[in-house]
């Protein structure tokens, strides 16, 4: 067996895990904690734009730019589903009830409740 064979497949691998994680575009750049800004529907009014259900969705980059947001009962932040229709009904379903942050699957906001509430609970 040849040696530098272990440690060529190892710095492929090694290669493949930094390409892997290396943003291809200056995006990140934008981005809060390299997450996308939930999709807002706006309308114009005569000297602003406003958060309005009926009213069209922002591009991304104004969307970034403006960082329009409203207090949503019930949650933390704008969850980033509150738009989306198929998933709109199982919004408070994923939501954290203790502090208002929404997950996007029931799993992970079990995970959550399991990590952040029930160390907090037992460390008194
Ligand atoms: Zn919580």
């Amino acid at each position: 067996m040849d040696p530098t064979a272990l440690y060529a497949d190892d710095a492929e691998e090694d290669l493949g895990r930094l390409e892997c994680c290396r943003p291809r575009s200056g995006l990140f750049r934008l981005l809060d904690n390299r997450f996308l800004p939930p999709p807002v529907k706006v309308k114009g009014t005569l000297d602003d734009l406003v958060l309005d259900e009926g009213g069209q969705f922002l591009n991304l980059p104004v969307n970034l730019a403006l960082r329009l947001s409203a207090s949503l009962k019930d949650f933390l932040q704008r969850p980033y589903d509150y738009s989306c229709p198929t998933v709109k009904l199982r919004l408070s379903s994923r939501t954290c009830k203790t502090c208002g942050l929404y997950h996007a699957s029931v799993k992970a906001l079990n995970r959550h409740i399991e990590n952040i509430h029930k160390k907090v609970n037992t460390a008194h």
